[in-house]
């Protein structure tokens, strides 16, 4: 059975994050990520060298220290979000009409290369070869000294075993209740705070438009809407820092319960996108749409219901690490300042690799 010093759960900024600050200390460390690719919920699909968030796209500078000292610590370029003109407003009944912009406060910006270059940034630091994809964890079982981590699926024999003398569960608190089988039984309360704390976005949908031309700027609109009649909700200009492409971004407004497949969405989100900006809006270059509450390694049931307030979040049952300090809890949704944001997944990451 192999052995590591730490095993790391999920290869999202967390645990990429994680994963860093101990290559940087010369200590063993895996990373198992059960998708086949790194990021969570930041994904960037790439269109001619632009990379389209269709997970985060903005930090705020002036509340956000990890991510901005991150930020220029990796030498990424940042952009302020472009919120210049009028806004839209569309009514239930398709009524379109002018408004005054709402600019984000404090201003929020974009990362040129996108939010993954956050997570590439890590990793090009020497983090890269102890990544496994493809990794699911289904099991995690105490032993005298430390863990054996299994992988596969819980109706199958195990794909894998590793032993750890520490385990990070770098992956939202509810989804590792929900989904991973841990012996002992973890306490009742315990259990119970981790799938009550909701996964920040989980229940979201979001689309990215790409254009070479930003048609609704000559017309003094800064590309922010906001309709009461769908299938999008709310939506920025999401064009990059110089030149083409442009494009437009936001979140679908219908709960996800109530959302069609990827098809139908993306010929209703077409149809809405012409309806407010024009017919040159429904034929963008690339059009990108990820539904987030369909993705099993982000969302649970619990999590297609709504969450849109934004939840007050802490390490799950005031724990931050359990079984005699060698489970501990990582993931934004653990963080006790800026949790659900980028912010709170480096929060929670320099606290589980300083307790390890
Ligand atoms: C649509 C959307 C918009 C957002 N907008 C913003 C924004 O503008 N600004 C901002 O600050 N934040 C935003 N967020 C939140 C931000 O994306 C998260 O705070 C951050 O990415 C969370 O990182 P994480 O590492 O904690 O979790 P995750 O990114 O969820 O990483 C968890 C990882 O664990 C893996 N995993 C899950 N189960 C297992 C398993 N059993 N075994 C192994 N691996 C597993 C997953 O595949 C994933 O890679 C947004 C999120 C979404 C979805």
């Amino acid at each position: 059975m192999e052995e590591v010093e730490t095993i790391i759960i999920g290869a999202g900024l967390s645990g990429v994050a994680c994963a860093a600050r101990l290559v940087a200390q010369n200590r063993s460390v895996l990373v198992l990520e059960a998708r086949s690719r790194i990021g969570g919920r930041i994904l960037c699909p790439e269109h001619q060298d632009f990379f389209a968030d269709l997970g985060p796209s903005w930090f705020w500078p002036m509340v956000n220290p990890e991510v901005s000292a991150l930020v220029q610590d990796l030498g990424v370029k940042s952009y302020p979000q472009f919120e210049q003109g009028l806004a839209l407003f569309e009514t239930k009944d398709g009524h379109v009409q002018t408004v005054s912009g709402c600019p984000m406060e404090p201003p929020a910006f974009r990362l040129e290369g996108g939010m993954m270059a956050l997570v590439k940034g890590l990793l090009a630091r020497g983090g890269e070869n102890c990544i496994r994809l493809d990794h699911p964890v289904c099991e995690i079982r105490r032993l005298d000294h430390g863990c054996r981590v299994s992988v596969g699926h819980l109706d199958q024999p195990p794909r894998c075993e590793l032993t750890a003398s520490n385990v990070i569960l770098a992956l939202p608190p509810r989804l590792a209740a929900g989904s991973i089988l841990f012996t002992p039984d973890l306490s009742y309360d315990l259990s119970q705070a981790m799938l009550k704390a909701s996964t920040w976005m989980a229940g979201h949908a979001k689309f990215f438009a790409l254009y070479d031309r930003a048609s609704w700027r000559r017309l003094g609109l800064s590309g922010q809407a906001f309709s009461q009649r769908g299938p999008l909700g709310e939506i920025h200009d999401g064009s990059g820092a110089g030149d083409t492409p442009y494009g437009l971004t936001g979140f679908a407004g219908i709960p996800a319960l109530r959302r069609k497949d990827e098809k139908t969405m993306s010929r209703d989100i077409l149809a809405q996108l012409a309806q407010l900006f024009g017919s040159g809006a429904a034929q963008p270059l690339a059009l990108y749409y990820q539904d987030w509450a369909t993705e099993a390694f982000t969302a649970t049931e619990y999590d297609k219901r709504s969450c849109h307030n934004h939840p007050e979040f802490y390490p799950p049952g005031g724990r931050t690490s359990i079984w005699n300090n060698t489970l501990h809890f990582a993931g934004t949704e653990t963080a006790g300042q800026f949790g659900g944001y980028l912010e709170g997944a480096l929060v929670s990451a320099r606290r589980a690799a300083a307790a390890v």
